[in-house]
C-alpha cells in the first residue's frame, strides 16, 4: 500500500531535479548510452525508450567481436569464435532467467515477438466447440488482435464468436482487475486461452499478472502474457505467477537495438510435455542429435524446445550488451528509481498542467511502469510537433495520447522537469 508518507516530497525547480540527480546512485549509467538528436550542440530530451531504447556504447564492440570473428574465421566461428556461434543464445539465458523472475529451462532469446506469439499459440490454443474463446484487452497492441484473430480463424472459428475484448468501465480509461475475474465468472468456461499485455501500450496500464494467472486457471483456461512493454520496465515473477507462456521484445525497455532477437517464456510445467503440438524446426532438436541430421524430430525438454532456426549472431550480440548493463544495474534498483522519477513527472504534470493534461495511466505506482499516457485538451497532435520542434522525443498515438516515458537507466528528473517546461511553454502558444 502506498501511503502519504511515503510520496517524495518533490519540489517544481529545476535545482530541485538537479539535486535529485546528484543524488541517484544511478545517475552513471546514462554515461553507457549514446544520447541522440543533438541540435545546437544539445542533447535531446528522449523520453520515448517505451518504442525503441537507445543504444549502449558497448554495443558496438560486441557485435564487432562478431563481425571480425567472421572475417576471420569462416564457418569455424561456429566453434572457434571467441564466443562459439552454435550455442550462442545460451550465453543470454541466466541472465534473461533472473530479468523475468523465470527459470533457466523457461526461457529462450529466438525469432521477434509476434512470431513467438504464434509458436506459443500453435502449443497453447488448442480449442474446442466448447471452449475456443480467446479473452484480450480490447486496446490490445494491433499484432496481439491480428496473430489471435488470424488463429481463431486458423482452426476455422471466427473472431466475432470467439474473441472476448474487455474494456474499461464507462468513463474509464483502464481495465479493473476485477472486470477480468467477472468476465472469467460468466464465460470462463468456454474461454481456451486469457492473453494480457502485462503493461498497455496505449495506456500504460500494468496489470495483476499473478491474480489473473490464478483467476484463469481456476476455470481451467491457458494464460499467457505479452511482455513488450513490461519486459526491462518492471520486476518480474514469471515462474511463481505461472503464466502458461509469455512473449516479449528486446527494443524497447531491453535496448537491444531495432528489430533485435525476442523473448519467449515457457512454464516449467510443460517443460517435459515434448509432446506439446508445435511447429518445429532443426533447432529445437535435442542438441545432442541435431547434427547427426535424424528423420524424427525429439524436442528439447523447455523453452528451448520451441526454437525453428539457427539464431542470428549480430543482434544477439547486441542484445548481450544490453543484459550486461542490466544485470550490473539490478531491476529491483532501477524500479525504485523509476518509481520516483515517474512520480516526479506525475507531480509536475498535476502542479502546472492540471488545466490541460489528463494522465490516462493509473496513479498507483503498483499499476504502471515508467510510462504515462498523456491526453491533451484541444490541439494534441500540434502541441506533439512542437514538442519534437524543440528536441524533445515522445511519441504520439491516435487518436489524442502522447506517451511519455522516462526511463531510469538513461534518463534524469532534470529531462523530467525540462520535458514539462517546454510542455506548459509550447501549449501556451497553441493557437486558441
Ligand atoms: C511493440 C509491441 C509488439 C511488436 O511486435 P513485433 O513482432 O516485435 O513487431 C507486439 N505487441 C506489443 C504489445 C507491443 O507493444
Amino acid at each position: 500500500m502506498v501511503t502519504s508518507q511515503d510520496i517524495p516530497a518533490y519540489t517544481n525547480t529545476p535545482d530541485a531535479a538537479l539535486a535529485m540527480d546528484a543524488a541517484d546512485p544511478l545517475a552513471s549509467f546514462r554515461d553507457q548510452f549514446y544520447i541522440p538528436g543533438a541540435k545546437d550542440g544539445q542533447e535531446c530530451i528522449y523520453l520515448c525508450g517505451n518504442s525503441l531504447g537507445l543504444q549502449p556504447k558497448s554495443t558496438h564492440s560486441y557485435v564487432s567481436e562478431e563481425l571480425e570473428d567472421w572475417a576471420k574465421l569462416g564457418v569455424d566461428g561456429h566453434f572457434h569464435a571467441r564466443h562459439p556461434w552454435l550455442p550462442y543464445h545460451e550465453y543470454l539465458t541466466e541472465q534473461t532467467a533472473r530479468l523475468m523472475g523465470a527459470h533457466e529451462v523457461e526461457v529462450v532469446n529466438m525469432n521477434t515477438l509476434t512470431v513467438n506469439l504464434h509458436l506459443m499459440l500453435v502449443s497453447f490454443y488448442r480449442p474446442t466447440p466448447t471452449r475456443h474463446k480467446i479473452l484480450v484487452e480490447a486496446m490490445s497492441f494491433p499484432s496481439d488482435r491480428y496473430a489471435v484473430q488470424s488463429q481463431i480463424r486458423y482452426h476455422g472459428y471466427e473472431p466475432q464468436t470467439s474473441l472476448i475484448e474487455l474494456s474499461p468501465r464507462n468513463g474509464e480509461s483502464t481495465i479493473q482487475c476485477d472486470d477480468v475475474q467477472d468476465v472469467l465468472d460468466q464465460e470462463g468456461d468456454s474461454v481456451a486461452l486469457v492473453l494480457l499485455g502485462a503493461i498497455n501500450y496505449y495506456n500504460g496500464q500494468l496489470m495483476d499478472l499473478a491474480g489473473i494467472t490464478t483467476a484463469g486457471h481456476s476455470k481451467g483456461c491457458v494464460v499467457g502474457f505479452d511482455l513488450a512493454h513490461a519486459a526491462g520496465n518492471v520486476p518480474l515473477e514469471l515462474h511463481d505467477w505461472g503464466p502458461d507462456f509469455a512473449v516479449w521484445c528486446s527494443y524497447k525497455y531491453l535496448n537491444g537495438g531495432p528489430g533485435c532477437v525476442a523473448g519467449c517464456f515457457v512454464h516449467e510445467r510443460h517443460a517435459g510435455h515434448t509432446d506439446l503440438p508445435r511447429f518445429a524446426g532443426w533447432w529445437g532438436h535435442n542438441k545432442d542429435t541435431r547434427f547427426d541430421m535424424p528423420a524424427d524430430y525429439e524436442p528439447i525438454a523447455g523453452a528451448e524446445g520451441w526454437q525453428l532456426s539457427n539464431p542470428s549472431i549480430l543482434p544477439l550480440a547486441s542484445l548481450r550488451a544490453a543484459m550486461d548493463i542490466f544485470d550490473e544495474a539490478e531491476m529491483s534498483r532501477l524500479r525504485a528509481k523509476s518509481v520516483k522519477l515517474t512520480g516526479y513527472l506525475e507531480f509536475l504534470l498535476k502542479e502546472r498542467c492540471s488545466s490541460f493534461v489528463e494522465i490516462l495511466t493509473p496513479l498507483d505506482e503498483a499499476q504502471r511502469g515508467c510510462q504515462l499516457s498523456l491526453r491533451v485538451a484541444g490541439n494534441g497532435r500540434l502541441l506533439f510537433d512542437k514538442l519534437n520542434e524543440r528536441n524533445v522525443i515522445c511519441d504520439w498515438r491516435t487518436p489524442d495520447v502522447i506517451r511519455v516515458a522516462p526511463v531510469p537507466l538513461y534518463n534524469t528528473f532534470h529531462d523530467v522537469y525540462l520535458f514539462v517546461d517546454v510542455l506548459v511553454e509550447e501549449h501556451a502558444q497553441l493557437p486558441l
